[in-house]
């Protein structure tokens, strides 16, 4: 008699994470790098395929489910969270992303993230900002700088951005960090932190549109700027950055950073560090912004909080013990109900 041997499944690669799409993105977006790095990561999360779902709602960005060999769900502007949500609620188990773009997640959908995100429901958002609309051909979003000047803007926007890392931090999320399309170990590191994380997930990806909103980002792609207007979190270390022969440190004075050259540290122990659990400290990293201050690129912060589908099952659980199991149609005839009678 043979026996069969139960063998464990091969190991996936990065191949099996692509579907048979071509991307329909314009030549040179940022999009085929993010897509790249996603695909790369997956098979280390050591899940099933069938286990992963990606999420979108609409734009550029929100293309993203059609080119992930997983499953995934092209909804409506700017529901992603919610569907999202859902799916959790349903199936805890999955592995859920969702992409969102600046339009999609900040403008009409802004609601619905700041909800996922004070929940803590258990999803990674992948927040693709372009400072653009990109899908609808140009417009001014709620990330563009104010003076933006586009079709739907031609006398320069009047509207202040929205600065996400700010909002994600201000919404409880339990996980925040911002990346850079282009420096792909950076990407790629924080995406695993990111997938790492149990429970809800906030990363923001600036990335380029080159067609309506050419180097939106351009500080941290040219040779000439990016090592001054990069400042990268280390958990634990001072905030030092800059070129090698001309190193800078940000020190706090009161609560307010100011930028220092590294010459003039007389007692490195005592410049501040940074703290992933410190939600102050997070919230005055997110107020930095190019070029008065470097751009913070990393984890700005991560805790650990019961996750929003884990307390929804255990008290249901608790209230059947008490209860029993619910009766939906005697619940649905409680209380004052009527019968129209026909004449
Ligand atoms: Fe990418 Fe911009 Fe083209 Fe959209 S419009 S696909 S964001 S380059």
């Amino acid at each position: 008699m043979t026996t069969t041997v139960p063998t464990a499944a091969p190991k996936l690669t990065k191949k099996d994470f692509e579907s048979d799409q071509d991307p329909r993105w314009c030549p040179g977006c940022g999009d085929y790098a993010i897509l790249n790095v996603v695909q790369k990561v997956m098979p280390d999360l050591g899940v099933p395929r069938e286990n992963i779902v990606f999420i979108s709602g609409i734009g550029c960005s929100s293309r993203f489910p059609y080119y992930m060999k997983t499953y995934g769900f092209h909804t409506i502007h700017g529901r992603a969270p919610t569907f999202a949500t859902g799916l959790k609620l349903a199936r805890p188990e999955l592995r859920v992303f969702m992409v969102t773009g600046d339009g999609d997640g900040f403008s009409i959908g802004a609601n619905h993230l700041l909800h996922v995100l004070r929940r803590n429901v258990d999803i990674k958002v992948l927040l693709f900002n372009n400072r653009i609309y990109g899908l609808t051909k140009g417009q001014f979003s709620p990330c563009s700088e104010s003076g933006k000047v586009t079709k739907s803007s031609p006398q320069g926007s009047l509207d202040r951005p929205i600065v996400p890392i700010a909002v994600a931090l201000a919404a409880e999320a339990t996980f925040v960090a911002r990346t850079v399309d282009r420096n792909l170990p950076h990407f790629e590191a924080t995406l695993r932190k990111a997938a790492a994380h149990k429970g809800g997930a906030f990363v923001e990806i600036l990335q380029n549109c080159p067609i309506f909103n050419d180097m939106a980002h351009g500080h941290l792609y040219d040779a000439k700027t990016k090592l001054e207007a990069e400042l990268i979190l280390e958990n634990g270390k001072p905030f030092v950055f800059g070129p090698v022969d001309n190193k800078k440190v940000l020190r706090l004075k009161g609560f307010r950073p100011e930028v220092v050259p590294m010459s003039e540290v007389k007692n490195p122990d005592e410049l501040w560090k940074h703290d992933e659990s410190d939600a102050i400290s997070a919230a005055i990293l997110s107020r930095l912004a190019w070029p008065d201050y470097p751009v913070p690129l990393g984890v700005f912060y991560d805790v650990d909080r019961p996750c929003y589908e884990e307390t929804v099952v255990a008290q249901e659980a608790e209230v059947q013990a008490k209860k029993g199991k619910g009766d939906l149609k005697k619940l649905l005839n409680a209380g004052e109900t009527w019968d129209i009678k026909a004449k």
